[in-house]
């Protein structure tokens, strides 16, 4: 293409992701901020309103690809510090950031972090009530994998939800947002980690990802039932719902 990507074959995808955010894992959360000028936290505020997690203790979730706890944490606040989450990533830089934030915002009790691949949890079937995964998925090379075993470790009647980049459904804000995430992404990533190619490469695997639709599929291929989706900021981000029923 024009912009100059590299391919990136299967078995090469897992160490450039993870080199990505190892660099990044210091200034993961103010780099968030300023790529999605703010809005990731509106669309994880929403799939955590939409996951409704019940105000009693005993319900235990999961968040794979967790890095530093941001789901976890509008979670465990959700459920007035009721719930247990399991913070699941296969990067320890990332999740170190995480038991920082989680000892400061006094959330220590409620938390715990595990270094594990999504492709393989370390983790007993029926394990969870709640499995999420919040812009982490499409990071994962093998995603039907990942898929059953999030399958896998639910609990029946366990509920899946998943939050990740999407397909734009209103033409003008996919010039916008094209724009945004060719030019201003990979400059923003230069300015503040010195390296702009690795953002390059997750602008690009965000183009890669399957649409609404065809996610949904994988979702329902992956054996979950009633598996639906809501765009956020006309389709930037969805969250995918499914449950083990
Ligand atoms: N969920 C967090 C959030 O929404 O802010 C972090 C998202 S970050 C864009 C993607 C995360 O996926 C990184 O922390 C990365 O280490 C993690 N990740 C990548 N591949 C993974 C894998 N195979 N298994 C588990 N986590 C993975």
């Amino acid at each position: 293409t024009s912009y100059g990507f590299r391919q990136v074959a299967e078995g090469e995808k897992q160490p450039l992701v993870n080199e990505v955010f190892h660099k990044v894992a210091d200034r993961y959360d103010l780099m968030n901020d300023l790529m999605s000028a703010g809005m990731h936290r509106v669309w994880k505020d929403a799939a955590v309103a939409w996951l409704n997690p019940p105000k009693r203790p005993g319900w235990r979730s999961l968040d794979v690809a967790g890095g530093t706890g941001d789901i976890a944490f509008k979670i465990i606040e959700a459920s007035q510090r009721n719930a247990h989450v399991t913070v699941l990533d296969i990067n320890g830089s990332m999740l170190s950031v995480g038991r920082d934030r989680a000892g400061k915002r006094g959330l220590a009790a409620n938390v715990d972090f595990v270094e594990a691949n999504a492709e393989e949890l370390p983790f007993e079937d029926a394990s969870f009530d709640a499995y999420t995964i919040a812009f982490g998925i499409r990071n994962v090379p093998r995603i039907d994998t990942a898929l059953s075993e999030a399958f896998r470790v639910l609990k029946p009647g366990g509920r899946f939800l998943c939050l990740e980049f999407s397909e734009v459904d209103m033409p003008l804000l996919e010039k916008v947002y094209d724009a945004w995430s060719f030019n201003a992404i990979p400059k923003i990533g230069k300015a503040v980690t010195g390296d702009g190619e690795p953002y390059s490469y997750l602008v690009e695997s965000i183009r890669k990802f399957p649409n609404q639709a065809n996610f949904a599929a994988m979702i329902t291929r992956a054996g979950f039932g009633r598996v639906t989706w809501r765009n956020y900021s006309a389709g930037i981000a969805a969250a995918h719902s499914g449950w083990k029923l």
